[in-house]
């Protein structure tokens, strides 16, 4: 695989950023593209360490050193093929995946790990500008048809998946355009939207139906999609979400991130009525929580001409370091910092906000917040305990609530009959997918809770197998592991 020395010989390099002056003055990608040569050379790093361990790091079982390989040797065509071999979408994880592929490379032991995931963007995006990426439809439709509830990364995989194995797909969406999370959620200097709508020209070409402005338990009922369908498959993500239920959380100006990116990423797509506009200009804008909603605040707020974007997050601050109980080849929970993090926030760890402070008007004018200590014993969950005598006020316009998703919305659930499990996503066995209610599946956030594009695709592809298979007795669909090494 590769250059048996490649990795002795060439440093890891990925593509660089424009500056920070340059990029936030608009909403668009904003990454360099390295040269075709440097592209071979990083695919060149992969080292045939004979266990791919990278593998079982991605969640769809990318056949990584296989298209590196490709790549090392200017056969993108094949590379291409291989890629989607496993992933619906590579041009989204190729922009968007955290990469714990990354994380468990073998060469990532002791020095930097191969550049997978730019590579993977890379490998996609030439096969688009080559035209290598067509509509496969099926040859044969089998008669039977499925409704997708949900139009994220996972109804998105599920769809592809079950249309290709001869399946009629119907994709239920209440927003007006199709994408989940990636259209509404990412902003599109992460990601822009052209992306998803080039890659759904290829879906509809297949023959897969969207139907969006469709919010089903509310326009349809689930039961009424039960019987005009074979099967069901549940994408609605994980939307619900977390509250800071404390003093003055109801003033003007302590926002759902979800509401802040939405509209945001409304007036980016050109949509003029938006409601009572939430802006950051001019203002001392606060983000409380850490992840990824928190930083696309970030980067939005910049964008938007914030006075000022302060970054709270409660847990304590990583070290750069594995953590030592945390070892190659897992996922570690080590300080990262976003391309948004670097255009001018400030960032506090350990931080807790207990109340928001406002003028007579219901105006958000500060908050108060305390330093927290967290204690970690073996066996048990980390316990956190406020710091006394370190309360301390904030000015701030503008509090953006960026600390997650608790569970999945419950309408369709009741209206089925489905269990829930503990943490309020619809339950389903990891074996097959299916709920409680025969003919009805899951996946995605809705199944696992709050997660990754990356989970949200493997979960699609996994669920899509077991629909197939539920329907005509077994199924050729591949499950994770199954990835084909075409001789192109
Ligand atoms: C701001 C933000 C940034 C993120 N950034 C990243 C990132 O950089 N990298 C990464 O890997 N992950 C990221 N994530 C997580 C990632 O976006 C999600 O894990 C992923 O989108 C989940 O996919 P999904 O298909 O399960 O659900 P979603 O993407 O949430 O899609 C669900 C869709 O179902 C629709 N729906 C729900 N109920 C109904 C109904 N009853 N009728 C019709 N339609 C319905 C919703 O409108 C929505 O369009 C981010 C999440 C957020 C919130
Ligand atoms: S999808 Fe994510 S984890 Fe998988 S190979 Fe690509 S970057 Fe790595």
């Amino acid at each position: 695989m590769g250059k048996i020395t490649g990795f002795l010989e060439f440093d890891r390099k990925i593509e660089a950023y424009a500056p920070v002056e340059e990029r936030i003055k608009n909403y668009k990608e904003f990454t360099v593209p390295l040269k075709e040569s440097e592209l071979k050379k990083q695919g060149a790093r992969c080292m045939d360490c004979g266990i791919p361990f990278c593998h079982s790091g991605c969640p769809l079982g990318n056949l990584i050193p296989d298209f590196n390989d490709a790549v090392y040797k200017g056969k993108w065509e094949k590379a291409a093929k291989i890629l989607h071999s496993t992933n619906n979408f590579p041009e989204f994880t190729g922009r968007l995946c955290p990469a714990p592929c990354e994380e468990a490379c073998v060469l990532g032991i002791n020095e930097d790990p191969v550049s997978i995931e730019n590579i993977e963007k890379n490998i996609v995006e030439t096969a688009f500008s080559k035209g290598w990426i067509t509509p496969e439809p099926p040859t044969n439709r089998t008669g039977k048809s499925i409704a997708v509830i949900g139009s994220g990364p996972a109804g998105l995989a599920t769809a592809q998946q079950l249309n290709r194995a001869g399946h009629s797909v119907t994709v239920f969406e209440r927003d007006e355009k199709i994408g989940g999370l990636l259209r509404y959620g990412i902003p599109d200097f992460k990601m822009e939207k052209h992306v998803i709508d080039r890659r759904l020209e290829v879906l509809k070409a297949e023959g897969i139906v969207f139907k969006t402005g469709v919010h089903v338990g509310v326009d349809v009922s689930a039961e009424e999609l039960q019987s005009s369908f074979d099967a069901l498959v549940l994408s609605g993500g994980a939307t619900i979400r977390r509250g800071l239920p404390t003093k003055g959380s109801d003033l003007k100006g302590v926002v759902q991130a979800m509401d802040f990116l939405k509209q945001n990423n409304k007036r980016v797509d050109g949509i003029e009525d938006l409601g009572e506009e939430i802006k950051a200009t001019g203002k001392d804008v606060i983000v409380i929580g850490g992840g990824d909603t928190g930083s696309d605040c970030i980067g939005t707020s910049i964008r938007h001409g914030a006075l000022s974007v302060t970054n709270f997050e409660i847990m304590e601050k990583a070290t750069l370091e594995r953590p030592i109980d945390q070892p190659w080849p897992f996922w570690p929970m080590r300080l990262r910092t976003s391309s948004s993090h670097k255009e001018g926030a400030e960032r506090f760890f350990s931080i807790s906000t207990k109340e928001f402070i406002g003028d007579k008007d219901g105006n958000l004018t500060g908050l108060i917040t305390a330093e927290v200590e967290w204690t970690h014993k073996p066996g048990e969950r980390p316990n956190l305990k406020e710091v006394p005598g370190t309360e301390k006020e904030w000015k701030c316009e503008l509090a953006l609530l960026a600390m997650g998703f608790t569970g999945s919305e419950t309408t369709i659930a009741d209206q089925l009959g489905l269990e829930m499990d503990s943490r309020t996503n619809v339950k389903a066995s990891i074996n097959n997918y299916m709920t409680n209610v025969p003919g009805v599946f899951v996946a995605g956030d809705q199944r696992r809770g709050q997660s990754l594009i990356v989970w949200a695709i493997s979960e699609g592809r996994q669920a899509a197998h077991h629909v197939d298979a539920y329907l005509m007795g077994s199924s050729n669909l591949p499950l994770k592991g199954d990835g084909d090494l075409p001789r192109v």
